[in-house]
């Protein structure tokens, strides 16, 4: 096999030289005669050449992505997007069917239900929270399986070895969206699944100021993945790849706090929910959440994200969402700010009231990703903006 265009596990040496990786922006590089000019455009080996093939920052990213999940590689995308569509349309031809959890990112359902089947791919949904229609689907052949865990914004946690050992049986290869928790909240590849896609422009990126995708898993899953991004030119650039090198260092730290956040202030909520200020708070390692054991089965922690359902419907999440003042109103999750949304008017608003309902999504429901100002900091603000809003 020729060294691979993207990046692989590398070992650690000692830190000689700029401690700072070089930023290396030059689209194309000088070579030094015809011979290394055909390697390098044959793909044989990765170097400096023409940034669309390959590049030294995005293949030091690669690199630490393959190492965290314990793959033999990594292709990083110019976003979560690309990085899913990508490893989606690598692996699937005209007349394959693929079997799409009804619990998805909706950018992902999307691209399957626009795109895929435009190219003559059938998409069949499956509830990963009711896995007898998935072995049911399986009992006619399925290339891929698509799906993810926790599920947004409902944080239930679909059973990951279960699906995974359902689609081997049939002979499908398991597609895993890892954003919502990533390592070392959750290992995915560990639990079985192929391919691992996160939206880098989450917990990796972890600032909110790099938008960025990845897939890891095997080398032979991952060729043809690399070979997409480069016939359609959806290569992560240099300099998101070198913001990722540089939040690298503080993922576990920024993740571990995160998540010992999220629980801390959903276990404060508990409070507020007994006297009736609340009607419900769900992270997955509180005691009545209806997955904790195979959260703490799969997981090692429930992740940084809490949801509130509040009193009063959509009104009242109105209320409490306009009254928030450390919390952001801003849609996405994994940052160091704590950010606020509301499922009902952005990621769920396509469905009506009642098929919210039937997805056990109320339209009371309050999303908070949970950043680094403080549990203490975060449980005062929403108790100021519940006060405020009744
Ligand atoms: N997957 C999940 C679970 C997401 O939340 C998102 C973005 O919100 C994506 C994928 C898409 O990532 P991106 O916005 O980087 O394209």
């Amino acid at each position: 096999m020729h060294e691979p265009l993207y990046g692989t596990p590398r070992p650690h040496g000692p830190l000689l030289g700029p401690l700072s990786p070089p930023l290396l922006r030059s689209t194309t590089a000088g070579q030094p005669d015809a011979e290394t000019l055909r390697a390098l455009g044959a793909g044989e080996r990765a170097g400096e050449f023409y940034q669309r093939l390959s590049h030294t920052n995005g293949r030091a990213f690669e690199s630490l992505v393959a190492e965290l999940e314990g793959a033999d590689g990594a292709v990083a995308f110019a976003s979560g997007m690309a990085a899913m569509s990508g490893a989606l349309a690598a692996h699937l031809r005209a007349g394959d069917r693929v079997l799409l959890a009804e619990e998805i990112y909706g950018g992902t359902s999307g691209f399957a239900l626009h795109d895929l089947v435009r190219f003559g791919v059938t998409v069949d949904r499956f509830s990963a929270l009711q896995l007898d229609g998935l072995r049911a689907a399986l009992a006619r052949p399925a290339k891929l399986v698509v799906f993810e865990s926790p599920i947004n914004p409902t944080l239930r946690v679909v059973d990951v070895r279960a699906v995974v050992a359902m689609a081997r049986a049939a002979g499908a290869l398991t597609v895993f969206d890892g954003t919502f928790a990533p390592p070392p909240i959750q290992l995915a590849l560990e639990l079985g699944v192929d391919l691992v896609v996160h939206s880098a422009t989450k917990f990796f990126g972890g600032h909110s100021d790099v938008l960025a995708g990845v897939v890891a898993g095997r080398h032979e899953l991952l060729a043809p993945i690399e070979a997409w991004r480069r016939r359609t030119g959806a290569v992560l650039a240099p300099d998101p790849a070198w913001l990722l090198q540089r939040s690298w260092p503080t993922l576990r730290l920024r993740v571990e706090a995160q998540q010992a956040a999220a629980l801390a202030i959903a276990e404060g909520l508990r409070a507020d929910v007994a006297a009736g200020r609340l009607r419900a708070v769900s992270h997955p390692w509180l005691p009545d959440h209806p997955d904790r054991a195979l959260a703490r089965a799969q997981m090692h922690g429930g992740g940084c994200v809490v949801a509130l359902e509040l009193n009063g419907g959509l009104a009242g999440a109105r209320a409490v969402f306009d009254r928030l003042h450390r919390i952001a109103r801003a849609p996405s999750l994994g940052g160091i700010e704590s950010l606020a949304t509301l499922p009902a008017f952005t990621t769920h608003a396509a469905l009506s009231p009642a098929q919210r309902a039937a997805a056990g999504i109320p339209d009371g429901l309050l999303r908070v990703a949970v950043g680094l100002e403080g549990a203490d900091v975060l449980l005062a603000d929403l108790r100021q903006a519940l006060a405020a809003a009744t």
